[in-house]
């Protein structure tokens, strides 16, 4: 695993988001075998904790894509958590769709995007910032 960063307090929490994120990961669809998983533990006032996971999907070259991230993100939207804690994404390094080679993932923009807004909005500002997110490579080694 490589483990790009791991927040304070996130350790215990690990196991369980990777072997999250490890499953959304084999369930992703992508055209050319781009597959990403995610994981996100968010909580709400009375609830505790609980992990969202999230896969990619684009079907074909033309289509849109939808991220991992986002998946998951919305996940908590919809449930009403509304606190984003930690966010693990798992995929393979390979190339993205310009020809780059990515030895670990990054969100895209859109997801940058999307994180910024919904924790911006969501979150109490001691919670989450970017460097909470955790990036690994090659999830066929976490077998
Ligand atoms: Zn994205």
């Amino acid at each position: 695993m490589n483990v790009e960063y791991i927040a304070e307090g996130f350790r215990e929490w690990l196991p369980a988001l990777t072997e999250k994120a490890l499953e959304a990961y084999r369930r992703a669809i992508s055209w050319r075998n781009f597959l990403v998983g995610c994981a996100v533990l968010a909580s709400k006032k009375g609830e505790g904790y609980k992990i969202f996971a999230g896969a990619n999907c684009k079907t074909e070259k033309n289509g849109y894509p939808i991220c991992a991230e986002q998946v998951a993100i919305m996940a908590t939207v919809a449930e009403g958590y509304d606190r984003i804690h930690y966010i693990v994404v798992v995929g393979k390094a390979q190339k993205d769709e310009s020809g780059v080679l990515r030895e670990t993932l990054h969100p895209c923009a859109k997801c940058r995007q999307i994180l910024s807004d919904i924790i911006t909005k969501k979150v109490d500002s001691d919670i989450l910032d970017f460097n909470t997110i955790l990036v690994m490579k090659d999830p066929e080694s976490e077998k």
